[in-house]
């Protein structure tokens, strides 16, 4: 009998179930929106039930659309949006408030009255303070339910990232478990000493009984008994880690960028802890037995966003990919520059408070040159995250690998090779977060031997190979470091 791994990803605006196969192809894929809601001028909600069922609405879909049921599948792992916080009862399973999304603000009074342990925090966890992680969730949420406080100190209330929350409702209630990459992102976990740290739950006010066991990436973790009885979870991981994780970025200096709404580029340091003060962020990678990787990793905030941006306010075409079109149809920009700070810039920046410019206007400019600008500044914003993990490692990186939505554009991954002087590698299979979470679970249970294996059947589609010549690169550099300053300045 054929059997894969079903590969479990649950994303902010959608989840998606996948059968992989032995040689890392999908077999077939599933996918349903989830909502969000917005109920107060940066926050960011979702109802962990909806999560929960949207999970069994994928895998009942897979199945029944491909005619196969579980005894096809060999183990399950999953990856998941990252930070976002669940807190439920132990009594009945039911959450005790809505999920708290990564990117939602609410609690960001909480993160202002801390400063002061800035380095401490950062030094433990590899982190900057910031409502982005779940530790000032947890908080928030229980601050904001009756007795929240006393009901988690008597064990009444299970946290969880949404890995935690989908394990505990496949297994009937039975685990309790994150990951290191998950637990990594709670800024509660000391990535030196692979443990929740007292101290942290000290300044957090938080009691460790709330929290759930953390184990390796791939792991057996436990029985899905929900779906079916010996239906064995063999591995998770946080989506940006799953994905590194399926690009096959295995060997230190290894570097992956994704290019969705955001950007999100991590460069696997190996065993070694790197810190980096100039704006990226330490995170663990994955941990296999014993074997515990680290990545560097920095966020770019708009990245297909400001493609959206363009169809959606500018109104300039109708369809994200039509954009790849426009740019093609002039031979430059003309001297235009688009910063589309839109909600403040993120690495290596990290400014909250600037917003977006436009530069190099003339009656010449047309808009073709515009969309071509703002493609340009995707690349130039992850260029600005790769020259700080080369400047942290001493070295040039010789090549990018890229996933996400907005690689279907040869334009973009054009330009992103010749502005980085490096190489940009597509993989066969887009589906990187998926195929991370499959890896993990298949080196757990046995359906592929090891890494070597898993490297056999990594494919690549295409690469883009660097053409600019040095004097074009330096003067885009030049002119995009003036925009960047200028908007920043520009409060
Ligand atoms: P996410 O997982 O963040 O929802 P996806 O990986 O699905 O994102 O990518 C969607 C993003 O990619 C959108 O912001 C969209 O504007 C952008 N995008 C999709 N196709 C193209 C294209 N051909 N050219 C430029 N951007 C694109």
């Amino acid at each position: 009998m054929k059997k894969f791994i079903l590969a479990i990803d649950q994303g902010t605006t959608s989840t998606r179930a996948s059968l992989i196969d032995k040689e890392g192809n999908i077999f077939y894929k599933s996918q349903q929106e989830i909502k969000c809601s917005f109920p107060h001028d940066g926050w960011v909600e979702q109802d962990a039930i909806d999560v929960w069922l949207s999970l069994l609405n994928v895998v009942n879909d897979l199945l029944a659309k491909t005619n196969l049921n579980y005894s096809n599948i060999d183990s399950i792992g999953i990856t998941n949006q990252r930070e976002t916080t669940v807190i439920w009862s132990k009594l009945d399973g039911m959450p005790v408030y809505p999920a708290l999304v990564w990117q939602s603000r609410q609690s960001a009074y909480i993160c202002d009255g801390i400063k002061k342990y800035e380095t401490l925090v950062y030094d433990k966890t590899g982190l900057i303070i910031n409502p982005y992680f779940s530790a000032s969730k947890i908080r928030f949420i229980l601050d904001h339910i009756a007795d929240g406080q006393k009901r988690a100190e008597n064990g009444e209330l299970m946290f969880g990232t949404i890995d935690t929350w989908l394990m505990y409702k496949l297994s009937n209630g039975k685990i309790f478990k994150t990951d290191v990459t998950n637990a990594s992102r709670t800024m509660l976990f000391n990535i030196k000493t692979l443990n929740w740290d007292d101290e942290l739950l000290r300044i957090f006010n938080i009691p460790k009984i709330l929290l759930p066991k953390v184990c390796p990436s791939s792991h057996y973790f436990g029985d899905a008994t929900f779906l079916r009885k010996g239906l064995k979870i063999c591995g998770v991981a946080g989506d940006q880690q799953a994905a590194l994780f399926g690009q096959n970025c295995i060997n230190k200096g290894d570097i992956k960028s994704t290019y969705g709404t955001g950007c999100f580029v991590l460069m696997n340091t190996g065993n070694d802890i790197v810190f980096n003060k100039d704006g990226l962020i330490t995170t663990i990678a994955w941990q296999i037995g014993d074997d515990v990787h680290y990545a560097l990793e920095g966020s770019v905030f708009v990245g297909g966003a400001s493609i959206q941006w363009l169809r959606d306010q500018m109104r300039m075409f109708k369809d994200a990919k039509d954009s790849e079109a426009y740019a093609k149809a002039v031979d430059d920009t003309l001297g235009v520059y688009v910063v589309p700070a839109f909600v403040g810039l993120g690495a290596p920046y990290w400014d909250d408070d600037c917003r977006g410019a436009v530069f190099g206007l003339t009656r010449a400019t047309t808009k073709e040159h515009f969309i071509r600008a703002t493609l340009n500044s995707i690349a130039l914003q992850t260029k600005d995250v790769i020259e700080e993990m080369e400047k942290q490692s001493k070295k040039k990186i010789p090549s990018l690998r890229v996933d996400g939505g907005a690689t279907s554009n040869s334009y973009l991954m054009q330009f992103q090779a010749d502005i980085l002087g490096s190489k940009v590698i597509m993989p066969k299979n887009l589906e990187t977060t998926s195929l991370g979470a499959a890896y993990l679970s298949g080196l757990n249970s046995g359906y592929w031997k090891n890494i070597e294996e898993i490297n056999k059947v990594h494919k690549i589609d295409r690469e883009f190979i660097p053409r600019m010549t040095e004097e074009e690169k330096e003067e885009i550099n030049k002119k995009w470091k003036i925009a960047i300053k200028s908007t920043r300045m520009f409060k």
